[in-house]
């Protein structure tokens, strides 16, 4: 209320300017056309079509059943942290003390964890684009300044140690980086992160590493951890979930692990805002950590056929090109040779055009790039069936061939 009684309406101009997330958009829009009956194939979320394996969801039950029900330690439960802490020195060379994790809502409630940690009003913090639709949002939620570091096919759509060397300032707080990268699939290689590692190291930044995807990788690819280098581990903090590797995109679990000051000021942060994640969420997760990758491994070699024939298929339509995708699931075709073509009186100009396009005539439904930091392209998901793949590249493909 204004010292003269009138009340102040309207919502904050923080939240006014920032976007909703246009993943989480168009996946809403397949499923309210799917629910009107039209027959649309979605290629929108990246959200593994496979169930959660057996022994994760025996787990959950096993929890239900002797009323695991009840709030947890803010951080998660100890179970859950110490098999965090063993499966990140078994998979990433990262040693860390359980004390160090914070488990959160996904991996998405992790990185803003983190962010409120470590930004202050007018920090900057590096996004190389193209990026995951959230990071620039959440830096703007944070009062944070997102620095866009853009990058090119030709480069594989990663950066450089000079690029990066050259966007840090004093106002810089931290680099997000995504490998494997949602949208374009591409990985950095050991090599080239301890390159990206060098620079990190002399300038004093924060990176939140986004290694969500870690375990769906193609052709040989590996993983490899920022924070397993020691020179440049306390400034990093790595992300990571289950929602991708399990399938378990619902069970809402991701977490954080990183220096101590770091990790203490995200279960503050935690506390103050949701309390710790689902209890019975939590048990199945442990499993899922603790457990075989026997089902991983399953999943990830039929992410790569489907991987194979989308790229292959898309990139023998007339105009698309595409660079192929090392790892994560999803294809990102430049589109802008059709930039310009029209069809039926409708003229199609940008990327989101293209996207509106594409459900209009053949009732397939895609991210535009727009949303992701790069004009030229859409993003197909490709963690859906074969057959739906199939259907969607045909009608693509007929209805591309109609703009002239
Ligand atoms: N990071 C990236 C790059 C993602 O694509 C996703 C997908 N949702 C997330 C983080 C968050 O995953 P979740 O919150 O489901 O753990
Ligand atoms: N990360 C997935 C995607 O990019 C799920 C949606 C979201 O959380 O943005 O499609």
């Amino acid at each position: 209320m204004r010292k003269d009684g009138t009340i102040v309406k309207g919502l904050s101009k923080k939240v006014a300017q920032a976007e909703a997330s246009q993943t989480l958009a168009l996946t809403a829009l397949a499923k309210k056309l799917k629910a009107e009956g039209v027959d649309v194939v979605s290629l929108t979320a990246g959200e593994p079509d496979f169930p959660t394996p057996r022994h994760i969801k025996d787990a959950a039950v096993r929890a239900i059943e002797e009323d695991f029900t009840k709030y947890t330690v803010n951080t998660g439960i100890p179970e859950l942290r110490s098999a965090i802490a063993a499966k990140l020195k078994r998979d990433n060379g990262v040693a860390v003390d359980p004390s160090q994790i914070v488990v959160s809502n996904g991996a998405k409630h992790s990185i803003f964890n983190a962010l409120q940690a470590i930004v202050n009003r007018g920090d900057e913090v590096i996004i190389p684009a193209p990026y995951w639709v959230s990071y620039p949002e959440m830096v703007k939620l944070v009062d944070g300044v997102p620095v866009i570091l853009k990058t090119t096919e030709k480069s594989d759509f990663k950066i450089s140690p000079a690029q990066l060397k050259k966007a840090v300032t004093k106002r810089t707080k931290a680099l997000i980086l995504c490998s494997p990268s949602n949208p374009t699939g591409s990985v950095y290689t050991p090599e080239e992160l301890k390159g990206l590692a060098a620079v990190v190291k002399a300038s004093g930044i924060f990176v939140i590493a986004d290694e969500i995807y870690e375990k769906v990788l193609y052709d040989g690819m590996t993983h490899f951890s920022l924070a397993s280098i020691p020179d440049i581990a306390p400034q990093v903090i790595t992300v990571n979930g289950v929602s991708k590797a399990y399938a378990m995109t619902g069970w809402r679990i991701g977490f954080l692990a990183a220096a101590k000051e770091i990790a203490e000021a995200a279960d503050k942060v935690q506390s103050q805002v949701t309390s710790a994640p689902n209890s019975i969420a939590q048990k199945a997760a442990t499993a899922a950590f603790a457990g075989s990758d026997d089902e991983v491994m399953k999943m990830t070699a039929e992410f790569k056929r489907r991987r194979d024939f989308l790229y292959a298929a898309m990139t023998s339509i007339p105009g698309i090109t595409s660079s192929k995708p090392a790892g994560a699931f999803y294809l990102f075709p430049n589109v802008s040779a059709f930039f310009g073509k029209s069809h039926n009186g409708l003229k199609v100009r940008n990327c989101d055009d293209v996207a509106q396009f594409l459900i209009k005539e053949a009732q397939v439904v895609t991210v535009p790039g727009s949303g992701f930091g790069a004009k030229n392209n859409i993003r197909l998901s490709y963690a859906c069936s074969m057959a739906e793949l199939e259907k969607a590249v045909t009608r693509m493909r007929d209805a591309f061939a109609k703009l002239k």
